[in-house]
């Protein structure tokens, strides 16, 4: 275990609180079980969410590490809490789609399901006043959000995360339809942050196409904890 100590709340976020640490170099992710969709407007608890996420976040940046992709991730303290490096997070979100769905249907018109072979990665601007809105490569050089070879570096670690989750997730008899990442700098190197859970993946379960993520909550499909739980339950299956 390690000796460290939470200090001052740094920021709270939607799902998240972050804490200082003991340690400059790191910070404590704390899991909330608060729920928030459509721009904030819809809000709402999902019992031990919090919990869930922790755990399969946790999960995901082993995973990862073990694959060779850098993450934030130092351990898991607690059911609720991450030690994680500190990161000067980039504002911009990587999306990476291998089943359209949510605002690609919304926005372009795909039909929900049509599989996107080669996957999609897509940049939105992390503002929530202006809706996190899509942008392209030009638009987040030219707002300063990272440089161009920034940008190929983490496009090209969407693609090998992508990957190494989708099929990591179809040996959970779940379909990784889409996903969203953010990266940040950490003492000159680019690094995974943030957390890796069913309120960020779309999971679609193979056989009944049961929809087993955030979009419960979003859309009131009922049964919402019973899906974040029976997420946990296979990855914690595919631990022990
Ligand atoms: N996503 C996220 N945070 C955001 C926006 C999207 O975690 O602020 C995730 C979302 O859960 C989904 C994927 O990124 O798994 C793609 O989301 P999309 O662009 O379809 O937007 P949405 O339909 O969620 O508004």
């Amino acid at each position: 275990m390690s000796a460290i100590q939470k200090g001052d709340l740094l920021y709270e976020g939607k799902a998240k609180k972050v804490f200082l640490t003991s340690d400059p170099d790191l910070v404590i992710q704390e899991f909330k079980d608060s729920a928030t969709a459509f721009d904030g407007t819809k809000k709402d608890t999902i019992a031990s969410k919090g919990i869930v996420n922790n755990s399969i976040s946790c999960a995901m940046f082993k995973l990862l590490e073990s694959k060779g992709i850098k993450t934030h991730l130092v351990e898991k303290l607690d059911d609720r809490n991450m030690l994680v490096k500190r990161l000067d997070i980039m504002m911009v979100e990587v999306i990476a789609r291998n089943i359209a769905a949510g605002s690609l249907v919304r926005r372009l018109g795909f039909t929900e399901g049509q599989i996107l072979d080669p996957p999609i990665v897509e940049f939105f601007l992390k503002d929530d006043a202006l809706h996190d809105p899509l942008i392209n490569d030009q638009h987040a050089v030219h707002l300063k959000l990272a440089s161009m070879d920034e940008l190929n570096h983490i496009r090209t670690k969407a693609r090998e995360i992508n990957e190494i989750m989708k099929e990591y997730f179809l040996t959970l008899n779940l379909k990784l339809v889409d996903f969203k990442l953010e990266f940040g700098r950490h003492k000159g190197e680019i690094l995974l942050g943030d957390e890796i859970s069913p309120d960020t993946c779309r999971l679609w379960d193979v056989e009944t196409g049961k929809k087993l993520d955030k979009d419960r909550f979003r859309f009131d499909l009922g049964d919402v904890e019973g899906a974040y739980q029976e997420v946990l339950k296979r990855v914690v299956g595919k631990e022990g």
